[in-house]
């Protein structure tokens, strides 16, 4: 059996997502700004400083991984006002579910990793009924699930899996640019959506880019950090 991602790795996965979100509040604005109602910057951030908080209380310590990520998803549910927040919400729930009935407990394997993303773009296709191409979180979520899935059946590390999906995920959010929205608010432009990088996918990046940071990290948290 391979190297294991632990509950406080996503833990952290979340604190590093929760970070990103913050700063890049203000350009997923603009994103939004230009092909819908320039909220989803807000949005996003209003629902990840409430996971913020809800980590911070301990009274609400999660005992396992399933039991975060659910407390994940119902903060996103209940406080993200627009689409966003339900398909985030989805994908968090699909995802703890989907570690509860594989008894994950605290601690996962890569392949129950790639697993758990599957149920959750699954719950976001279900709750949204969008395909690859409409423009949508689908288009950076989908090839991430997938590139994930491929390293792991490759015998990838966690690292070089989760470094493999963060590629995935951005050349998907950067094809958003030259396709047409289908589904929610910019599929109302029409082809005037077209050259436009769609704001969700933009944000499913920064989520597997953290996934990167914060679960694929390998080298003890106190180990001086490399970069490529
Ligand atoms: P709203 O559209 O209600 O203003 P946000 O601005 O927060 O909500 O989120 C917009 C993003 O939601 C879009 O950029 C797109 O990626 C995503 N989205 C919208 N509808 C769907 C859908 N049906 N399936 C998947 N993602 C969707
Ligand atoms: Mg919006």
């Amino acid at each position: 059996m391979g190297q294991e991602i632990t509950l406080a790795q996503f833990r952290r996965w979340l604190l590093v997502y929760a970070d990103r979100i913050a700063a890049e509040e203000a350009y997923l604005t603009e994103l939004d700004a230009a092909i819908g109602d320039a909220d989803h910057g807000a949005n996003m951030h209003r629902g990840m400083s409430k996971v913020r908080d809800r980590l911070a209380d301990p009274s609400l310590q999660a005992g396992d991984i399933s039991a975060l990520l659910r407390i994940v998803a119902m903060t996103l549910i209940s406080s993200v006002g627009g689409a966003a927040g339900p398909l985030y919400g989805a994908f968090f729930l699909r995802a703890a579910q989907d570690s509860a009935q594989a008894h994950a407990g605290d601690a996962v394997t890569l392949e129950r990793l790639a697993a758990m993303f599957r149920s959750g773009l699954e719950g976001v296709q279900q709750r949204g009924k969008a395909q690859l191409n409409d423009k949508t979180m689908i288009d950076a979520l989908q090839p991430a699930v997938e590139a994930l899935e491929a390293a792991a059946e490759n015998g990838a590390t966690v690292s070089e899996a989760l470094q493999a999906a963060r590629a995935a995920a951005e050349k998907g959010a950067r094809h958003t640019i030259a396709i047409q929205a289908n589904k929610g608010r910019a599929s109302y432009l029409g082809a005037r959506s077209i050259g436009h990088q769609d704001p969700g996918a933009t944000s499913v990046l920064f989520l597997i880019e953290a996934a990167a940071t914060a679960l694929g990290q390998e080298a003890p948290v106190n180990q001086p950090a490399t970069r490529a």
